[in-house]
């Protein structure tokens, strides 16, 4: 087998592995009544499609068809280890965002009812741990696809999501929690510990 077909097939796992991985905090989610849906609109619906095409749609067609051709330039060892490394980390932050959050976890925006604000464990420094969780997915991507577009679309599409929606989220945060959100916001950061 190539290391490229060793690679692509690296990167379905990992997403084959995200989508069971979260089957199960899903359904748990599910169960909790929603008490504040205000914010689940279709600008964050469409942010949404527009991750899923970064880190889904597109990267699943180059590496089914290998288009675009032209984007494509030629793979090493280092980058396929170094992809499967960062998809292995990326996962196992995933599983923890969503085992400290548990049912109070939600696609889109929306505070549950009796909603508890987690400020510890992997949510002690920074304070979207989840969205640390994606970029590390997307940044894999990028060194397990050889190939520009399909590489970066992740980058792109999961930037966009994160940009336009954690301003929001941190709003209807503040909102439901007032100034233990505050404080909480105070000696966090939002993705990178200590740095942003
Ligand atoms: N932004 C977080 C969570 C993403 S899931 C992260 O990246 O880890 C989105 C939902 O999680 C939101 O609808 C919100 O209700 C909930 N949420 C976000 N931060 C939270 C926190 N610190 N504690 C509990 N729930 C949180």
């Amino acid at each position: 087998m190539s290391l490229l077909a060793i690679s692509k097939i690296a990167w379905a796992l990992g997403v084959v592995c995200w989508y069971v991985l979260r089957i199960p905090f899903q359904r748990k989610a599910r169960r909790q009544k929603v008490k504040d849906a205000s914010h689940r609109n279709l600008r964050d619906m469409t942010l949404l499609t527009i991750s899923t095409c970064g880190l889904g749609i597109i990267p699943g067609i180059y590496a089914v068809t290998g288009w675009p051709a032209a984007a494509s330039y030629p793979i090493t060892g280092v980058q396929v280890v170094a992809g499967i490394a960062v998809f292995i980390g990326a996962l196992w932050l995933f599983w923890s965002t969503h085992k400290a959050i548990g049912r109070d976890w939600s696609v889109t925006l929306e505070i549950k009812e009796q909603h508890k604000l987690v400020t510890d464990g992997v949510y002690r420094h920074v304070r979207h741990p989840m969205y640390s969780a994606f970029f590390l997915w997307a940044v894999a991507q990028l060194l397990l696809l050889p190939n520009l577009i399909a590489g970066l679309a992740g980058l792109v599409g999961f930037g966009i999501l994160f940009f336009f929606r954690v301003g929001r989220e941190e709003q209807m945060m503040r909102e439901a929690f007032g100034p233990e959100y505050d404080a909480y916001m105070q000696r966090s950061k939002r993705i990178i510990p200590g740095i942003y």
